[in-house]
């Protein structure tokens, strides 16, 4: 039997650490934009908006309906909340945070259930991502294909999630086995996916954070720093619907940092723009820095980047 494509990494013990939210309004610390790139790894990416598409007189060999791409304005798009809301859970467990999006069946300890409204400190994930009634500081814009994306309409198994919850769950695995018809039945679905290779760009707006919060967010994009401190790939994170086959697995590049000027708590008319390699060492910088003193939990991160590394096929059945 085919392992499961996925990892638990159990919650900790220890509480997660609360503090004070940051503020907004003074303006501190770094306030920027960071341009990057999407690129699909694994065969397929597929990011649903709860539409369908169907074709008339169909052949036999051919899907009737199928569940299609969001798109925005008739052009593909990966919906900045859908990319938030992965990178959220990573940052979660990178930083020992709360649990925010538990399923109905999941088992989230009191120490880490979500950070109520009221809370006068709040874990570092709802501090830069936000939760009710706190607008946060981290933002995605919607992602936009750089150049022209090819999307194919998939068979796949229905999902079904495992009845057992041990911890927080991360899908791994690459390798899609095609199946092998395309004849509608039952337990399966088509889907419209974005082929391996696709590339979509998009934009993180930060403000107000600290170096080594914006480090955070880079090693839950995937990304660490090398023996030689340049920027390097640790993992491929997953992204988007049907994750158990070994869909979603995307890479992040090409980052581009702006960086808008702060004095006496006010944002001033200048920017600086790091591109290139530039760039790649800032991000390395903020990465060592939360590696250093920021709220990296250096046992997670291992975990996650072993667990991950390992690509394991797909499993075919149900399960
Ligand atoms: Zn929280």
């Amino acid at each position: 039997m085919s392992p499961k494509p996925f990892l638990w990494i159990p919650v900790p013990q220890q509480a997660p650490r609360k503090q004070a939210p940051v503020g907004l309004e003074v303006f501190r610390n770094l306030t920027g934009r960071l341009d990057l790139s999407l690129v699909v790894e694994s065969a397929y990416f597929y990011v649903g908006s709860g539409a369908y598409e169907y074709k008339a007189g169909a052949r036999p060999n051919e899907p009737e309906v199928w569940h299609t791409f969001a798109r925005r304005e008739g052009q593909l798009c990966i919906p900045g909340t859908s990319l938030k809301g992965a990178i959220r859970a990573f940052v979660e467990l990178l930083s020992n945070s709360c649990v925010s999006q538990a399923g109905r069946q999941e088992f989230v300890p009191m120490s880490h259930k979500q950070c109520p409204e009221s809370a006068g400190e709040i874990c570092v994930a709802c501090s830069l991502f936000g939760r009710t009634g706190w607008r946060g500081r981290i933002h995605f814009a919607d992602a936009t294909p750089a150049a022209e994306v090819r999307t194919q309409i998939v068979k796949i198994n229905e999902l079904w999630a495992p009845r057992r919850t041990q911890g927080r769950k991360f899908y791994s695995g690459n390798q899609y086995k095609p199946l092998s018809n395309l004849q509608p039945e039952r337990n399966h679905r088509f889907v419209e996916a974005v082929t391996k290779g696709g590339r979509f760009n998009t934009a993180i707006f930060f403000e107000n954070v600290r170096a080594e919060e914006l480090g955070l967010v880079c090693c839950a994009l995937g990304w660490d720093v090398g023996d030689k401190g340049t920027l390097v790939t640790a993992y491929y994170p997953k992204i988007g619907g049907a994750k158990p086959r070994c869909f979603g697995m995307v890479r992040f590049a090409s980052p581009v940092v702006n960086l808008w000027g702060v004095s006496s708590g006010s944002l001033l008319p200048s920017r600086t723009q790091k591109t290139g390699k530039d760039a790649l060492d800032y991000i390395a910088q903020c990465i060592a820095a939360c590696k250093k003193n920021g709220p990296l939990v250096l046992d997670a991160w291992k975990r996650l980047v072993e667990g991950l590394r390992a690509g394991t096929a797909c499993p075919e059945g149900l399960y």
